[in-house]
């Protein structure tokens, strides 16, 4: 059983788009619409728009595009049901139990259940297997005590081949969805699949959820042991699970799941480098780290965290390679509007080792005395010694200058480059002058160079110019729509996408039931489908009408000027097919007098239409 179409309408209806869009991106009101930073593209200059009249959104960056179902099951990797659920539950609605039928949930399901059991088998070997024991006096010796390690689920993975996927087709689960979440690997497609993870100990990483979407693993130092394999010896201290259906890197952070409550309390996120520094700052007792999957910052983890709190702490050491990871992590932070201030634990010390050495207390001050960007980034050098020369106080005030450029608030911007000005001991003009230069210089740059319009064109590209006009206004205008469909017949349309389009505007018509785009955009199952009816419906090339203050008439002159045009395409063709048989005839020898008088008469119908009077 599906849920009817009319209580998906209904349930769409009761919130509005803004308000679920907004409490993940940061809305501006732009005119009638409101824009933001995309979620789902990196970008500096917002070009993801909302449109709370058609109740749709798009972003003219990456081409992105739906209604508010598209995007909780896109933002949220739901399936349509649950993404329909969603909001029912937000609307208060009640929802009978239906049948999940989508193809998409049944496969993340499967996903998410081998994951489930695989964990908690590497779970078992850790505590009850031989073999453990090597992985348990590693974490011992790293001072991890039971309750952490029970937290965070870890496991270990034996120095074998193919126990998991044994123990996984024991208990029912197919190779297919071994290897699909990444826990078993196949040298060819005949090949029965072999563990991933071996002699590892094993980090289970969740989403924001709970639910267990992939693994980091680390090697076990074990030199004890001849090498079976020269690769295995080389292989990397970590590795993590490859991107599955369930598993996207740039869009997780691990820890989380088990900190999200102390950190949207306390109204403060702590990142810091690895799996273990999380690990450490929880047994003594601070439950806000978090820590990217091996991978730098991305803008959508930026805005993970601001749906718990807006007050970033950043831990990296304070080497070189350090610095750069704190300012381009600032960078992307500052985008999502998050507040950055970077503690510096003192040369060489990581969490971990900070914490066994001194104390919670010790820690916890060196957080509260957390520095601002700039200053942690000015505190790197140290010219107690030697004078610096103009130009590497330049190219200093250049780098840290790029991260002012991410703040949106342009009072703060201001604070920071007074900051930079004051702590470099530079002339404060000079700063200002060097900032506006270079934001000049880069929005020139993108405006130039950005792929906004080809990225539109791509989607409907396949579909005449004149076709999309028509498209662009029955999706938008119900009423015009009637007056469209009356005069233009569906034997005149080539695209099958209009012609789809077209189908669903007349079955909501049957139904008596008006509709916005948003409407239109849900009656397609189909994502590229839904994605052209967006671009349809908000593209100013395609719409000639984004003001609504325009007036009804100049829409209805365009939709004259659309039935007419349609008009003389048809009467085009006609004369073309004729001037065909006119040769043909000719050829053979025929009589084409009658032929060429029809010829003439439609000729003529044709000026009446193109000049009418
Ligand atoms: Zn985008």
């Amino acid at each position: 059983m599906r849920i009817p179409e009319n209580k998906i309408d209904d349930i769409r209806n009761s919130v509005n788009i803004v308000d679920v869009i907004g409490s993940v991106v940061r809305l501006k009101k732009a005119g009638q619409n409101f824009m933001g930073l995309c979620p789902f593209h990196q970008e500096k200059t917002p070009s993801f728009s909302v449109h709370p009249g058609k109740q749709i959104y798009k972003c003219f960056g990456c081409g992105e595009g739906g209604n508010v179902f598209t995007f909780l099951m896109k933002d949220q990797n739901l399936s349509f049901y649950e993404s329909v659920k969603q909001v029912a539950n937000r609307a208060g609605i009640q929802l009978p139990e239906f049948r999940e039928e989508t193809q998409d949930k049944k496969q993340y399901e499967k996903l998410y259940a081998v994951n489930e059991f695989a964990a908690e088998w590497y779970r078992n070997n850790l505590l009850k297997s031989q073999s453990g024991q090597k992985a348990i006096s590693y974490l011992t010796q790293r001072g991890f005590k039971e309750e952490t390690i029970n937290t965070f689920g870890l496991g270990y993975a034996p120095d074998a081949w193919e126990d998991l996927v044994k123990a996984a087709k024991q208990s029912a689960y197919d190779e297919k969805s071994l290897v699909e979440a990444g826990l078993a690997l196949r040298k060819s497609e005949q090949k029965t699949p072999y563990d991933r993870f071996r002699n590892r100990v094993v980090f289970p990483i969740k989403n924001e959820f709970g639910r267990i979407v992939g693994f980091g693993a680390r090697k076990l130092d074990d030199s004890s042991q001849p090498q079976r394999d020269r690769r295995e010896k080389d292989s990397p201290k970590y590795i993590n699970s490859p991107e599955t259906p369930v598993y996207h890197k740039g869009k997780l952070l691990y820890g989380l799941y088990q900190n999200k409550d102390a950190i949207r309390k306390e109204d403060m996120v702590i990142i810091v480098e690895g799996y273990t520094d999380v690990m450490a700052l929880y047994e003594f007792g601070i439950r806000l780290g978090v820590a990217t999957l091996g991978t730098s910052l991305t803008l959508r983890q930026a805005q993970l965290i601001n749906r718990y709190t807006k007050n970033v702490v950043l831990l990296y050491d304070a080497d070189d390679p350090g610095v750069k990871a704190a300012i381009r992590g600032a960078e992307v932070l500052q985008q999502a509007n998050l507040d950055v201030r970077v503690v510096d634990l003192g040369s060489g010390a990581d969490p971990d080792s900070f914490l066994r050495k001194n104390s919670k207390e010790e820690f916890m001050e060196a957080v509260e005395n957390s520095q601002s960007i700039v200053d942690f980034y000015v505190s790197g050098f140290d010219d107690s010694e030697k004078q610096i020369s103009y130009n590497e106080k330049t190219e200093r005030i250049r780098n840290i200058i790029e991260l002012v450029d991410s703040v949106s608030d342009r009072l703060k911007r201001e604070v920071m480059l007074q900051e930079i000005g004051e702590k470099l001991n530079a002339d404060m003009k000079s700063v200002f002058k060097e900032f506006y230069n270079k934001r000049r210089l880069k929005t020139r740059f993108i405006g130039k160079k950005e792929p906004v319009q080809p990225v539109i064109r791509e989607a409907l590209a396949g579909i005449d110019r004149l076709e999309r006009e028509l498209g662009s206004i029955i999706i938008n205008s119900p009423g015009l729509a009637s007056v469209l469909l009356e005069s233009v017949s569906v034997d005149d349309i080539y695209s099958p996408e209009i012609l789809q389009i077209i189908g669903f505007v007349k079955r909501l018509k049957s139904e008596n039931r008006n509709y916005e785009p948003a409407d239109i955009v849900g009656a397609s199952g189909d994502l590229k489908l839904q994605k052209i009816i967006v671009d349809l419906a908000v593209d100013p090339n395609e719409f000639p009408l984004q003001n609504e203050d325009e007036s009804y008439e100049r829409l209805q002159n365009v939709t004259d000027d659309i039935i007419n045009k349609f008009q003389e395409r048809k009467i085009e063709n006609d004369l073309n097919r004729l001037q065909e048989q006119i040769k043909k005839t000719e050829s053979k020898g025929g009589d084409t007098v009658p032929l060429i008088s029809q010829y003439h008469e439609l000729l003529r119908h044709k000026n009446e239409v193109t000049h009418p009077q």
